[in-house]
């Protein structure tokens, strides 16, 4: 360890500002929070919404936790839910946001409960063209996974946590504030102490983190950054995306055998990280997952009301088309 105040933390946390703004694509500072990705979801409400209104895009369980969070953030919050597995079109959001005036949008970028991946850069597009109102975009399965550009497609806030496509332990998120929010994060009142942005940046602009970080996991960041500087984040990108085309090469050949598999989210908005599969009827969720487990694989279960007839399979972070083929392998041995 090192103490949390001095020379070597601060030249630490300055060295990892580069390799953070590469994963962004920004040219903002990149806030580094010591909590879960839920962490910043509730700085993003805390920091982005005065006493408007809030539009809660939901199309599964994430994205319904940041609805969630805002009404226990004491805000007023419309939800949009659209059913789980879906996308929201850009141009209704237009004619929402033209009818009535919120402070924020919330939504998952990449819906970890399903794999529907939301066209953020149309959505963006369309936020933009509403100055007073706040992106906020969980794309905790997104960043290091899938095409994010914070300053290009104007983000207000964009957040990841340390353990999804970034392949570390869990226990960081980052996040990057856009300057309209700071703006308005500089106005608002009643944002709690612990996700206050203001001190957060002021502390970040001279190295500094307003309370302890967890160190530890500050060089375990230190030493993925410089792997995904060695890869390059837009090859880390394209890793992502032919994993995700081996995995639905492989229910084509299944649904060709006649097993009765099939990719959750619609195509076109399918995420490159993770893979929703419905199941044939003869198999359930929980037996699918124990099943893999016996051959010695870990896949993710159906999340909440998809747990009896889907599973999910996680393929980010530093897993590559060549690993994920054997799983497939044997995931195709157990439903056959
Ligand atoms: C995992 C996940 C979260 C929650 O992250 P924690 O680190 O558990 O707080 C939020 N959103 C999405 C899309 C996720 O995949």
């Amino acid at each position: 360890m090192i103490g949390h105040r001095g020379r070597g933390i601060q030249e630490l946390l300055e060295r990892l500002q580069d390799g953070l703004k590469r994963v962004f694509v920004t040219e903002r500072p990149v806030v580094i929070s010591t909590s879960s990705a839920t962490g910043l979801m509730e700085a993003a409400v805390r920091n982005g919404v005065g006493s408007g209104k809030v539009l809660s895009l939901v199309n599964g369980a994430f994205s319904s936790r940041f609805g969630e969070i805002a009404m226990a953030c004491g805000k007023e919050t419309e939800l949009w839910t659209v059913d789980w597995g879906r996308y929201h079109d850009p141009e209704q959001l237009d004619e929402r946001l033209a009818k009535e005036d919120y402070d924020a949008v919330t939504l998952s970028h990449s819906e970890t409960s399903t794999g529907v991946l939301q066209d953020l850069e149309s959505i963006a597009r369309v936020s933009a063209r509403y100055p007073g109102v706040m992106l906020l975009v969980d794309s905790v399965t997104g960043v290091a996974g899938t095409e994010v550009r914070t300053d290009d497609w104007e983000l207000d806030f964009v957040l990841t946590g340390s353990q999804k496509a970034l392949a570390l332990p869990p226990g960081l998120s980052f996040g990057v504030a856009s300057e309209a929010m700071m703006d308005r994060s500089s106005v608002v009142t009643n944002k709690g102490y612990y996700f206050d942005l203001v001190p957060l940046m002021k502390a970040l602009e001279a190295s500094q983190t307003p309370s302890t970080p967890a160190v530890s996991l500050l060089y375990a960041l230190e030493a993925q950054l410089e792997r995904i500087r060695v890869e390059g984040i837009e090859n880390r990108w394209s890793r992502h995306a032919a994993m995700q085309r081996a995995t639905i090469d492989w229910v084509d050949e299944m649904q060709a055998e006649g097993v009765g598999v099939d990719v959750l989210a619609p195509p076109g908005y399918r995420s490159p990280t993770v893979t929703g599969l419905s199941l044939p009827d003869t198999i359930s969720g929980p037996e699918v997952v124990a099943a893999m487990r016996d051959r010695g694989w870990v896949i993710g279960g159906g999340y909440a009301r998809l747990k009896e007839k889907s599973v999910r399979i996680g393929h980010m972070g530093d897993h590559t088309v060549a690993n994920l083929t054997e799983l497939l392998e044997a995931l195709g041995e157990v439903l056959r």
